[in-house]
């Protein structure tokens, strides 16, 4: 086993690993950027290395940076954590070639499941059902309105190297399809350095329906179960639960049984999430996750296993010792994405955190690094705290929830916990009905 981890991230995610490698005697390194100099990932670490300026360009995402941190302070393994370099292949590589061990997938498979056509035609291969559309990238809006009028409307345009929701435009006819084209190309070139965008069917009224496996490197592969993820803004998640109000025991079989093969067969290791969209009963691969998931803690209290730690396990090439049979699922998760934002506008809102007081209880968890004093960043994500609880029926942990967001006190910056509280209150999030459209329409008030 490793004796000491360098964590290559910052907020709540590089405090969850340093959970996990202290609880297995495990030193920990936390590199950090000036913006981050007083956090609290900064004061749990062992150690800690200043590897630049605010802007991630030049901190979080600096590699060379980074690799000598992990030199300097001897360290044997790298965690990226999720975002910067997590899902980054050429990192990975030169990770492994300077003699630390990567805690993630191989180089490879981020590679190809990083890019989102060779990913689908992966699972093609792999005999996975994947959401109608183009075969490849299009090269031009004149090929993207031939297989538009092979799938009909609407469509999804979509970036290749596509994340955060970003780089997607609905184009519900010929004539808005060019313009989406030409938007979808530019918004990817803007964030993804990679103008490559292809097409999908876009689907009316689907779910998002994730997957959670963890493989090691001896063939071994398993699935905690899904993860209802269809609450989503601008497709990007709010409030994630598990199980999902929607699947029958016999979909989750189906389905889990499905993405544990696919990952065989692609040879796939360390945590990973294959996303489905789940529409009249059927499921249509979206896209992989190579990395941890910010939702993972609801598949960690439905299944009592610790991700991170395993995670960590099978980097350090130990084999699996959970077997499919020995999980068992039991009770219901909910997360709530508490981001620093305007509950309404929801236009950022960093500054300084003046009163603090987390929830706390039976069944509640907080992952979060904020602290009363701490000001939040405005160079980074806007997501400050994640608000888990887990009951033994969904209705109790809906109610545990609004309670939990109830006692939650932040004071000096806007958050979205007003937003969490009404969202807990509607009628298609009690009955569990919503798909990956209510929250938008919710908030856009045309859904009570
Ligand atoms: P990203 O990598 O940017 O998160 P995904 O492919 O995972 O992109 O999609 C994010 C979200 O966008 C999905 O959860 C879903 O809400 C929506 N979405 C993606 N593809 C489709 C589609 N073909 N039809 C309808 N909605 C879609």
């Amino acid at each position: 086993m490793f004796k000491k981890i360098l964590i290559a991230n910052r907020g709540e995610i590089a405090l969850r690993i340093q959970r996990a490698c202290k609880e297995m005697g495990i030193e920990t390194v936390v590199v950090h950027s000036t913006a981050d100099s007083d956090s609290m990932p900064v004061f749990m670490a062992d150690e800690s290395v200043c590897i630049g300026p605010p802007k991630s360009k030049d901190s979080y995402l600096n590699m060379h940076a980074i690799l000598s941190a992990a030199t300097i302070t001897g360290a044997d393994a790298i965690h990226p954590g999720i975002g910067f370099l997590a899902e980054n292949a050429a990192f990975a590589e030169m990770v492994e070639e300077h003699g630390f061990t990567f805690i993630g997938p191989s180089a490879e498979h981020l590679r190809v499941m990083g890019d989102k056509i060779t990913a689908k035609q992966a699972m093609i291969t792999a005999g996975i059902p994947v959401v109608p559309g183009s075969e490849g990238s299009l090269s031009s809006a004149e090929e993207a309105l031939k297989v538009a009028a092979e799938i009909g409307y609407p469509v999804l345009v979509k970036a290749t190297g596509g994340g955060g929701g970003k780089g997607m435009k609905v184009a519900n006819s010929a004539d808005e399809l060019t313009e989406a084209f030409d938007m979808a190309r530019s918004e990817a070139q803007a964030h993804f350095g990679n103008p490559e965008v292809y097409l999908e069917k876009y689907l009316a009224h689907p779910r998002h329906i994730e997957i959670q496996i963890l493989g090691d490197q001896h063939g071994n592969c398993i699935h905690l179960g899904e993860r209802d993820c269809s609450l989503q803004r601008r497709h990007q998640k709010v409030l994630e639960e598990a199980p999902s109000p929607a699947l029958s025991a016999k979909d989750r079989e189906f389905i889990g049984t499905l993405a544990v093969e696919a990952a065989k067969k692609i040879g796939y290791y360390s945590a990973g999430t294959f996303e489905f969209l789940w529409e009249d009963g059927k499921f249509y691969f979206i896209e992989m996750n190579t990395r941890l998931q910010v939702e993972h803690p609801v598949s960690e209290l439905i299944s009592g296993i610790d991700l991170v730690q395993q995670q960590i396990r099978v980097a350090a090439s130990e084999a699996l010792t959970i077997r499919q049979q020995d999980i068992v699922f039991k009770g219901h998760a909910i997360e709530c994405r508490i981001n620093a934002e305007h509950p309404e506008t929801f236009f950022p809102s960093p500054g300084k955190i003046t009163q603090y007081h987390p929830p706390g209880g039976p069944g509640v968890r907080v992952d979060s690094a904020v602290f009363a004093d701490y000001t939040v960043p405005s160079h980074y994500d806007s997501l400050i705290a994640k608000l888990i609880v887990y009951a033994d029926t969904r209705a109790e942990c809906i109610a545990r929830a609004k309670r939990a967001l109830d006692e939650y006190g932040i004071s000096g910056i806007h958050t979205n916990i007003p937003l969490h509280q009404r969202l807990l209150d509607a009628q298609g999030v009690v009955d569990g009905s919503y798909d990956i459209h209510w929250l938008e329409k919710f908030v856009g008030g045309t859904q009570d």
